[in-house]
């Protein structure tokens, strides 16, 4: 059993694996700690995992898995946890944008008792003003969330094996890794660290995939967008107690109110905060509905490595749960259902 294992979700980065884990290997290496690294591809559709296997044979201690279809991300590290079977699980981007300079630090806070060590953006990096405050206004909304002060903060951590069996334990299907690992307590230190700039590739994220993942993490984590529409109820009840008392005042003056443009006015203002908070409950009761439908998180296709007994089972368990899965889909399939 080794001592750090390092989940690495990985998205079309066949430029980055080769690199990535020869900076690990001789990072870790150096630093005398015991490592695997677990690579996770979410679907790529470029080479991705052909690199992956060609370095998983030219060194045990890389292993892999990987999915049938793009998941996302937050399944990928989920999918990487489960099969990590390292004392130490660290959790990094695939494009060296977290330093991994930082793992042998990390890893010595661990050995002193810290159970969840949380990289902590110091510079967000060559962000647009529009993404800074858009990830500020997120972040903020998220803190009061889940009660932590999420700014800045990252999918870069290091988390005991404890930790690691604690969020896999947390039973839903749309997981929000940071704010799951902030959730689960234990131990935490914080380490700043500074946005490295992408060595090659693209970022993965676009302003509308931004967005989508944002209300689906606000949504899957908060019901604060619920208290927006009482909020917004008890505002226009007073707003109607107000036209109320003006009306009968205006009617008992001997004044006619005027009737057309206040009804018109009215009746608009009224009907589009139901709509918009009914898009609001919508959002909901669809997670709702994904949640209860309790598919799997993802769907494992191959998995690479994985020797070591543990992690061996781990993997077999999520393979006969999924494998069976695909079967069951591909014979509807099949009988165009
Ligand atoms: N990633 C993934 N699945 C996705 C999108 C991204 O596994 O659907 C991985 C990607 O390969 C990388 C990490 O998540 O290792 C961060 O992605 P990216 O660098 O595109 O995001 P950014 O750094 O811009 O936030
Ligand atoms: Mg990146």
């Amino acid at each position: 059993m080794c001592r750090l294992s390092v989940v690495i979700p990985a998205f079309n980065e066949e430029p980055m694996i080769s690199r990535t884990v020869g900076v690990l290997r001789e990072i870790l290496g150096s630093a005398g700690i015991s490592w695997e690294i677990v690579f996770v591809d979410d679907g790529s559709t470029d080479q991705t995992w052909e690199q992956i296997g060609r370095e998983a044979s030219l060194d045990s201690r890389v292993t892999g898995l990987c999915f049938s279809r793009n998941f996302g991300k937050e399944a990928a590290i989920i999918a990487g946890l489960a099969k990590a079977c390292g004392e130490a699980v660290a959790v990094m981007d695939c494009d060296l944008q977290h330093p991994p300079e930082l793992l042998p630090e990390m890893f010595r806070l661990w050995e002193e008792g810290y159970e969840i060590v949380e990289g902590v953006k110091e510079d967000r990096g060559e962000e647009s003003l529009f993404h800074k405050r858009g990830a500020g206004l997120f972040y903020r909304l998220m803190s009061r969330a889940v009660g932590v002060d999420m700014k800045n903060s990252s999918d870069f951590k290091l988390l005991d094996q404890k930790a690691v069996q604690s969020i896999l334990s947390m039973p839903e299907r749309n997981m929000f890794f940071r704010a799951a690992s902030s959730w689960v307590g234990y131990r935490t230190v914080k380490v700043p660290f500074e946005v490295q700039a992408r060595e090659t590739g693209q970022s993965k994220w676009s302003v509308r995939s931004l967005f989508g993942y944002a209300f689906t993490n606000i949504v899957s984590f908060t019901t604060v967008p619920l208290q927006f529409v009482t909020i917004g109820g008890t505002v226009c009840l007073v707003l109607s107690l107000i036209l109320t008392v003006y009306s009968l005042i205006q009617y008992f003056s001997g004044h006619a109110v005027e009737g057309y443009t206040t009804i018109l006015i009215v009746l608009l203002f009224i009907g589009s905060s139901v709509m918009m908070s009914l898009g609001v409950i919508g959002y909901y009761i669809a997670r709702i509905f994904e949640e209860v439908k309790s598919r799997p998180r993802y769907i494992v296709s191959r998995v690479l490595g994985g020797n070591r007994r543990e992690s061996s089972e781990k993997a077999a368990d999520h393979q006969t749960q999924f494998s069976g899965k695909e079967e069951i889909l591909e014979k509807y399939d099949s009988k165009n259902i």
